[in-house]
C-alpha cells in the first residue's frame, strides 16, 4: 500500500476536503431515532430520551504509538478504533448510540487507504448499531491520527462506576485474558522475520485466536445485555484495556478497598497457554499485565452469585477485601504476593501508555 507509486491509487490531494468527507460518510446507516441530525451541518443534534443520562468517552490513536500499519490492516484499525470506545461505554453499563470520528492523514495515504479505514469503521457501526454523526478531517505531516468519541445512554440508576464495590463483593471477569498481548507478540515476530526474508509466508494457524484478539477485539455489549437479563447490577466495573492487574487496582482505589485474586481461577484460552510455553512466558504474568483484551471486570454482591454461576461468559476470580488488606494474588502454590500495576511498562517498552 505504501510501496512504489501505483497509478491505480488516487492521491488524496486530487479530491479536496468536502468531497472526501461526503464520500467517506455517504454509506453509513442511522440506527437511532435520537440521532436528529448527523454529518453535514456545523454540529450534530442528538435527543436525550427522558430520564436517561448521556455517557461520553473519547480516545486518541497515533500511528507508531498505538498501532503499527506494518501488521495492522487499515480496515481492522478502523474497526478497533471504534471498539475501544464502545468498550468504555460498556464499562459504565451504558448503551452505545453515536460516534464522531476525527482523522489527520499525511499525503502518503491514498483515497483507497482512507476508504479501507472507513470500511472498518462502517463495519463496527453496523455490528454495534451506532450512528456516525460527525468528525473532523485534517492533514498531518507525519503519520495517521484517529480520534473517536462515543456517546451512549443509560438509566442513571443503572450506571456503574469504578468506586461502588463493597468488601466481600465477588470479582468477576468476562471471557479470557492475555490473548491480545500474545497476538501482538506473534505479529511482531512475523514482522521481524519478514524484514529479513520478504518472501517468507507466515503460518499463523496455531495463533488464529490470538491474532484475532489483537486485530479484531470486540466490545462486550453482549455482556451488558446479559447482566440486564440476569437481573444483575454490578457494584463497580471497568474494561480491561491495560491488564487485569492494573484494572483491579483501579477498582480497589476508587472503591477504597483491597482485593484478592486466585491464580488458578484466571481464565486462559488453550492457545494462550500453548503460546506462552512456546515463547517461554508465564501465562499468569501475561493475563495480569498484557492489555487490550477489552473484557469487563466487575464486582457483584454475593447474593447475585447463583445468577451467573456456571455461565461460561463469567469467571469469579476473587473478591474484594478491606483496604488495609491490600491487593494480592494467591498463587497455585498458595503463596500470597502483592499485585502491582505493571501493565505495558514491564512487558514492552515500545508499547503505549494511554
Ligand atoms: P467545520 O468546518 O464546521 O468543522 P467540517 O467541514 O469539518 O465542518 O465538517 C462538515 C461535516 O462533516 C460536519 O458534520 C462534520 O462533523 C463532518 N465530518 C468532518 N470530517 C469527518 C470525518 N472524518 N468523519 C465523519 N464526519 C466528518
Ligand atoms: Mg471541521
Amino acid at each position: 500500500m505504501f510501496g512504489p507509486k501505483d497509478e491505480s491509487r488516487t492521491p488524496l490531494s486530487s479530491i479536496g476536503e468536502f468531497p472526501l468527507i461526503e464520500h467517506l460518510t455517504a454509506a453509513f446507516n442511522m440506527y437511532h431515532k435520537e440521532t436528529v441530525l448527523g454529518v453535514g451541518d456545523d454540529a450534530a443534534l442528538i435527543k436525550t430520551p427522558l430520564g436517561q443520562q448521556q455517557v461520553i468517552t473519547t480516545d486518541l490513536l497515533i500511528e507508531n504509538i498505538h498501532f503499527d500499519l506494518a501488521y495492522m490492516p487499515l480496515k481492522h484499525l478502523g474497526y478497533k478504533a471504534v471498539v475501544v470506545n464502545l468498550s468504555d461505554l460498556c464499562a459504565m453499563n451504558a448503551q452505545p448510540k453515536q460516534i464522531t470520528v476525527s482523522i489527520a492523514v499525511s499525503n502518503r495515504f491514498t483515497l483507497e487507504a482512507v476508504e479501507e479505514l472507513y470500511a472498518g469503521i462502517a463495519t463496527a457501526c453496523n455490528a454495534y448499531k451506532v450512528d456516525l454523526v460527525g468528525g473532523d478531517t485534517t492533514s498531518s505531516t507525519t503519520g495517521l491520527i484517529i480520534s473517536i468519541t462515543a456517546i451512549g445512554t443509560a438509566n442513571p440508576s443503572k450506571i456503574v462506576r469504578r468506586g461502588g464495590a463493597k468488601a466481600n463483593d465477588l470479582l468477576v471477569v468476562t471471557g479470557d485474558l492475555g490473548g491480545a498481548y500474545l497476538g501482538l507478540q506473534v505479529l511482531e515476530r512475523e514482522k521481524q522475520v519478514f524484514k529479513v526474508n520478504p518472501n517468507s509466508q507466515p503460518d499463523l494457524s496455531p495463533y488464529t485466536y490470538l491474532v484475532e484478539r489483537q486485530l479484531k477485539p470486540e466490545a462486550r455489549v453482549d455482556v451488558i445485555d446479559m447482566l440486564k437479563d440476569l437481573g444483575i447490577q454490578p457494584t463497580a466495573m471497568i474494561d480491561i484495556s491495560d491488564g487485569l492487574s492494573s484494572e483491579t487496582i483501579h477498582l480497589t482505589k476508587a472503591s477504597r478497598l483491597g482485593a484478592v485474586i486466585y491464580e488458578e481461577h484466571i481464565p486462559l484460552d488453550p492457545q494462550v497457554i500453548s503460546t506462552c510455553e512456546e515463547f517461554n512466558m508465564d501465562s499468569t504474568t501475561i493475563a495480569l499485565n498484557g492489555g487490550e483484551d477489552y473484557e469487563l471486570l466487575f464486582t457483584i454482591n454475593q447474593k447475585d452469585y447463583p445468577a451467573l454461576k456456571g455461565n461460561p461468559n463469567f469467571t469469579v476470580i476473587g473478591h474484594m477485601t478491606n483496604e488495609q488488606e491490600g491487593v494480592h494474588l494467591i498463587t497455585r502454590a498458595q503463596t500470597k504476593i502483592p499485585l502491582i500495576a505493571r501493565g505495558w511498562d514491564l512487558l514492552a517498552a515500545q508499547n503505549p501508555q494511554d
